[in-house]
């Protein structure tokens, strides 16, 4: 049997100073801090989440904070360059006012008929908004108490673009492994779409003459695509090691569960499970209240609290709605 082909799920990046980064996704983009818990693989570092009201898997950018004194990454090839939401195609004009207002410079183009307002983080992390029809088919659930009036809320992602230095073993791992179509090109860019299309069901490939990115401050650290459940899971894991790539076991994340791979082109892509999701450990009014652990980690929370770097935030503002 043939697995559904993933949508995106989540994107992790790596921020540097943890209040600067939590204030621009929350009070900028008006996404909700929906998970604050620890990188289950360096306690010493926080974990944010960032979605709609529930952390919907395909709406979730995910930070490792590694504050002001972390290492800077640079970008390069087999890297994430821009990470792309949805937005309403009447919500263009309230987003440029609102990015501009805020001082956060835009590049405005079109692309595949589809406007696209380019920008970056705090940290420079690239960052779109696409103005498109699947916004109005996203499953998502706007936040109610957030700075953004709901209808112009984010909708969950549209895309993700790669750089990579040669786009054809990208390409095949996208169409061979994972059952993405080859849906066109434009400029330098060729695009790829799950045969279900819909929100978050795009990745673009643009090739890049610049040297293998370093990972760290600033740049995105892995891509997931979705899995419906650890049946359809295991079947993309078959489907990775069919590919002749190097996979890993099955992790428990807590709030899903993930297999990692990296493709021949630099970028590691993750499957997760879109359960059991973040109301397994805190109530959907609490989200993001409290310094979530995993169990495994809950002896140690004296120690990881004591180590974790400050942070108080974020503090939500009144978007005057
Ligand atoms: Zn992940």
């Amino acid at each position: 049997m043939t697995p559904t082909t993933p949508g995106l799920h989540h994107v992790t990046a790596i921020a540097g100073d943890p209040d600067a980064n939590a204030d621009f996704y929350v009070n900028t983009l008006g996404l909700r801090f929906v998970k604050k818990t620890v990188n289950h693989d360096d306690t010493g570092t926080y974990h944010f989440y960032f979605g709609d009201e529930r952390g919907t898997p395909g709406t979730n950018i995910t930070f490792f904070p590694w504050t002001d004194r972390g290492r800077q990454g640079r970008f390069g090839a087999g890297q994430t360059r821009d990470a792309a939401y949805l937005i309403s195609p009447g919500s263009v004009d309230y987003w440029v006012d609102r990015l501009e207002s805020r001082g956060v410079g835009i590049d405005r183009s079109e692309r595949f008929g589809e406007p696209v307002l380019r920008f970056a983080d705090p940290d420079g992390i690239g960052l779109e908004l696409i103005a498109s029809e699947d916004a109005l088919e996203a499953d998502i659930r706007p936040w109610g108490e957030g700075p953004v009036p709901t209808d112009r809320q984010l909708r969950g992602f549209h895309s993700v673009t790669l750089a990579v230095d040669d786009v054809g073993p990208t390409a095949e791992v996208l169409t061979g492994v994972l059952g993405y179509e080859f849906q066109g090109e434009t400029g330098d860019r060729r695009r790829y779409r799950t045969p279900e299309g819909g929100p978050g069901s795009v990745v673009d490939l643009v090739e890049t003459d610049a040297d293998r990115g370093q990972m760290g401050v600033g740049t995105v650290h892995h891509v997931a695509y979705k899995a419906a459940d650890v049946e359809e899971q295991e079947r993309w894991r078959s489907a990775f090691q069919d590919g002749g790539l190097n996979v890993t076991q099955v992790i428990d994340r807590k709030y899903f569960r993930s297999i990692y791979s990296r493709e021949p082109g630099g970028v590691l892509f993750e499957v997760a499970t879109t359960g059991p999701g973040f109301a397994v450990d805190e109530d959907v009014d609490e989200l993001g209240s409290s310094l979530t652990l995993p169990e495994w980690l809950e002896d140690e929370r004296e120690r990881i609290e004591a180590q974790l770097p400050a942070f108080d935030g974020p503090n939500v503002e009144d978007g005057g709605k």
